[in-house]
């Protein structure tokens, strides 16, 4: 198959101010770019549609690229679906989902946002493109609703990573605010907190306040981290296979039952098997398509989580201010990713992914560890510089091989790039910026077989079961 990868470049604003709540959001899985991105756009689509002068008697959406090529696996067709009929991955249960999907295939209708009834056929309406994709980006999907009279409105978004989406055409938001302490790089940010005096998380703290109070933010995080503890005891309480035909087991319980003897700690031969506990436990929920934080995206939804969960159980002195400190410190690395380079696989392979999460646990955790900015910024240099080159190829276009794994690979990575920048001064050869150039260039020179397609690496060299 020749693969025509975007050609056109894509407008997402670099110089932007970019919230926290960008980089977290509470949402389902299994794929931020591939479920939760989807479903937003469903969603956004259906309201304007509804909004026409004339009302819609049918409704279509097309998908390309990436989206066409592992959408399957991703349940990429699912979201969009849901997304038409009015759920948000913010609102769904996602244990309520199968059942609306079984009364939409039953019925051969779906209620456009809850508002209007409309014939859906899921095999004539959800049309997969695998071999085309738009000029702008990997991720592309195009939704058209037929109107009374014969005509069409049509709008094509574009699912950029992390569960973010853009509408082709119009302006991008968060363009005219002005936060306190702007910053599009890591020199920027390190000089900012050399003149103020801040922590980067302070500083990330105080830009909050362009968009809600700095109470606001703090409850924010405190949901977040809430989110993200409740996904890894859950997924703990869980066992048996994930869905998706590849018969992989859920193997969270199991161990945690082998290691349930000792308190985390107690022996500091476990340490690293509890870390990659809590990763696998978020992993195999977003597999499942539970509720999970997308940190920066849901492919890479457990490194955080546990490594903040290491933060919180193993480090003396631990607190509530610190799991803000953590996030607000993950969320500025994450930022510098996304302004200067792509969190999407679609783009960058796995280094977008787990390596962004990697990269942000280990700044986030020097940070709490009572690392300087240098060093802050040394930890996140470190956590990227080994997952660069890093490829996607999930069997069977499933969050799954590798996936699961490669969380517990990047949390344990993310813990010990803390420990080696807070043994320096912060001094170091390789910026943050220069090793986010690197991934981005390394991303564009990658072959598109190995950007969430699945159409090389382990994808094609393991026979499915
Ligand atoms: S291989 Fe990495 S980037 Fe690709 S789907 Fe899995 S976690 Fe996401």
């Amino acid at each position: 198959m020749q693969l025509q990868p975007p050609t056109a470049a894509l407008d997402r604003g670099a110089a932007r101010p970019i919230s926290v709540a960008e980089l977290f959001t509470i949402g389902i899985g299994p794929s931020s770019s591939h479920t939760v991105g989807p479903m937003r756009a469903a969603f956004d689509f259906a309201q304007r549609a509804l909004a026409q002068d004339l009302p819609p008697v049918g409704i279509t959406c097309d998908l390309y690229g990436s989206l066409a090529l592992t959408g399957r696996g991703h349940a990429t067709d699912t979201a969009v679906i849901l997304g038409l009929a009015g759920w948000e991955p913010e609102r769904l249960d996602p244990d309520a989902a199968p059942a609306i999907l079984a009364g939409i295939r039953d019925m051969g209708r779906l209620v456009l946002a809850g508002a209007r009834a409309l014939p859906f056929s899921e095999a004539a309406d959800v049309v997969f493109h695998p071999r085309d994709f738009l000029a702008e980006h990997p991720n592309g999907l195009t939704f058209t609703a037929r109107l009374a009279d014969g005509t069409g409105y049509a709008e094509t978004y574009f699912s950029i990573g992390g569960g973010a989406i853009l509408r082709k055409g119009a302006p991008l938001p968060s363009h005219n605010v002005a936060v306190r302490h702007p910053f599009s790089s890591s020199a920027e940010l390190l000089a900012r907190g050399d003149e103020t005096g801040l922590s980067i998380a302070d500083m990330v703290r105080a830009n909050e306040e362009a968009w809600r109070s700095p109470e606001e933010a703090d409850a924010f995080l405190d949901e977040v981290r809430a989110a993200m503890s409740a996904c890894i005891d859950r997924g703990i309480a869980q066992e048996g296979e994930l869905p998706g035909g590849l018969r992989v087991r859920r193997r969270a319980r199991a161990i945690e039952r082998a290691l349930t003897g000792c308190v985390p700690g107690s022996n500091p031969a476990e340490v690293f098997e509890w870390v990659s506990l809590w990763a696998l436990a978020v992993n195999e929920e977003n597999a499942a398509g539970g509720r999970v934080v997308t940190a920066p995206t849901n492919g890479a939804a457990g490194v955080l989580p546990a490594v903040l969960r290491f933060y919180e159980t193993l480090v003396e002195g631990a607190s509530a201010e610190g799991a803000r400190r953590f996030l607000y410190t993950a969320a500025a690395i994450g930022m510098l990713y996304k302004k200067r380079a792509s969190i999407s696989a679609a783009e960058m392979g796995c280094q977008g992914e787990v390596g962004v999460a990697c990269s942000m646990a280990a700044g986030a955790l020097a940070a709490v560890l009572g690392g300087s900015n240098r060093q802050v910024e040394n930890a996140a240099e470190i956590g990227m510089e080994h997952n660069l080159g890093l490829t996607c190829d999930p069997i069977g276009g499933l969050v799954q091989i590798p996936c699961i794994e490669r969380n517990t690979m990047g949390a344990v990575k993310a813990i010990n790039a803390a420990y080696l920048a807070l043994r320096g001064d912060g001094s170091h050869v390789v910026s943050l910026d220069a090793v986010i150039e690197t991934m981005r260039q390394t991303g564009e020179d990658m072959r598109t077989k190995y950007k969430e397609t699945s159409l090389g690496g382990l994808a094609v060299n393991v026979v499915e079961c």
